[in-house]
């Protein structure tokens, strides 16, 4: 077997900027030790997320150029939504500023105060516009999925028994939807298999309750489901992918992961009627509804990056450079997520670092290590992101304490990987002296984004 390479050539280079050790301790204190608050520029590999980070191809540039910019009935338009038609097989296509514009114009409709929504694991701003509406979202994961150390082929998969009491429980009366996010984003880029959709959709249609896809990363889930599912070896990333859509009643999509687009998304379904209902509401507040608060450039963009997704040698690249990671850390034990997901690598910080408490933030303290050895810059998915505090002012931790390293498509090379590699194995040889943190500002609501720390 040969060295699974690029597939393709670089046309048009970003430099990197290269800082010194000794710069990168004063920017970081600068930032208050708090990734969001450090210059892109002064980061020499980012990991922090897989969106909207993508590289466009060539073929996309040109077709930014040739964007058809017309307020109404865009030749764009139409050639993203027959994009979209062909891998999802829906009718009723609806293109959105970004794929949180999509569940708020969604969940708009369908919430409300009484109403659940069911899921494998609802991502942040979808379970954020659920209760925003007055509803209740649910998280119905696999028991694999629960257990970081385990490796299993699907650890996004829905929990199908859960999903059935919990309808007799609440009444399907009260379930508008019930929501599928593939791969699972929050659970650590893990795959849902076609079986387990299937299932879900056997219940969703007994208890006449609408599936809907998170469809984000939908290409990367398909090839999970070729490599790892069995009779799905021989189809095509397309066909795999139009099964996995035809079992669902609509769809929400970010076009800024799967898509290589670095802005957009779009909503679609099935249902006339309630396709009607929210093109009323896009009209308020994304724009008509051949263009939803996009540029014709920015649909051209999506339409072209729909189909370079599908490519079998870009998902292997993909999938693989990932893995490969996940394999350089195995040979010297550095605790991860296991098997590494579609699009992110997950540090295990409270297992990387056990000398610091929770209430000293591990994961933040940790990416202040990745940043500090080599400028590489992650985020922290733990008691800062999730941690709330108890009455007596006490810290009531996240079930986890994680460092996400997201690798954004198309854009690094295998030696940026090897060198984030070898960055990640010289902090876990040092793990020892790294030091927790301390709040010293943060805010009611999502404090991570702003908050300011102090070493101990
Ligand atoms: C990114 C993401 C969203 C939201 O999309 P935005 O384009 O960031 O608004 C929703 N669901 C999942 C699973 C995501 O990863």
């Amino acid at each position: 077997m040969k060295t699974i390479i690029e597939p393709f050539r670089i046309k048009s280079v970003e430099p990197i900027y290269f800082t010194t050790r000794e710069e990168r301790l004063r920017i970081l204190k600068e930032a208050h030790y708090n990734p969001f608050l450090i210059h892109a520029r002064d980061v020499i590999i980012d990991l922090l997320t897989d969106s909207g980070t993508s590289a466009m191809s060539s073929e996309q540039w040109a077709g930014v150029m040739r964007g058809d910019e017309s307020y109404a009935g865009s030749e764009s338009f139409f050639r993203f939504e027959s994009s979209v038609r062909n891998i999802t097989g829906m009718p009723y296509i609806i293109p959105t500023h970004q794929g949180r514009a999509a569940e708020k114009i969604l969940f708009s409709i369908t919430g409300g105060k009484g109403k659940y929504f069911v899921s494998n694991t609802l991502f942040d701003t979808t379970r954020a516009n659920i209760e925003f509406s007055g509803a209740t979202g649910v998280d119905l994961l696999c028991d694999e999925g629960k257990q970081p150390a385990l490796v299993a082929p699907f650890k996004g998969n829905m929990n199908v028994a859960a999903l059935e009491q919990f309808i007799q429980e609440k009444g399907a009366e009260n379930i508008p939807l019930v929501i599928i996010t593939v791969t699972n984003n929050s659970g650590g880029g893990q795959p849902v298999s076609m079986e387990n959709v299937k299932a879900v959709k056997a219940v969703c249609k007994k208890y006449g309750i609408r599936l809907f896809i998170d469809a984000c990363r939908f290409a990367e889930n398909c090839y999970f489901i070729k490599k790892r599912e069995p009779g799905y070896a021989d189809q095509s990333i397309l066909a795999i992918a139009q099964e996995l859509f035809s079992y669902a009643d609509g769809c929400t999509m970010s076009a800024k992961k799967d898509a290589f687009a670095n802005i957009g998304g779009f909503l679609a379904m099935h249902d006339e009627q309630l396709a009607m209902e929210c093109r009323n509401l896009l009209i308020i507040t994304e724009g008509f509804p051949t263009y939803g608060g996009l540029a014709g450039r920015d649909l051209e963009a999506i339409a072209i990056g729909l189909e370079e997704v599908l490519k079998e040698d870009y998902l292997q690249y993909r999938i693989r450079s990932i893995e490969y990671i996940g394999e350089k850390l195995d040979a010297v034990g550095v605790p991860y997520i296991k098997p590494t997901g579609g699009h992110a690598v997950y540090l295990d910080a409270k297992a990387f670092l056990p000398h610091i408490p929770v209430h000293e933030y591990p994961g933040q303290a940790l990416c202040g290590a990745l940043y500090t050895e080599g400028g590489v810059r992650g985020v922290e998915i733990g008691s800062v992101m999730f941690g709330k505090y108890a009455e007596d002012g006490s810290l009531l931790p996240a079930a986890m304490e994680l460092v996400r390293l997201a690798i954004p498509r198309r854009v690094y090379t295998q030696s940026h990987i090897d060198y984030v590699a070898e960055v990640i194995l010289e902090v876990f040889k040092q793990r020892n002296s790294i030091k927790g943190y301390r709040i010293t500002y943060e805010t009611p609501l999502l404090r991570h984004f702003i908050a300011h720390f102090e070493q101990l």
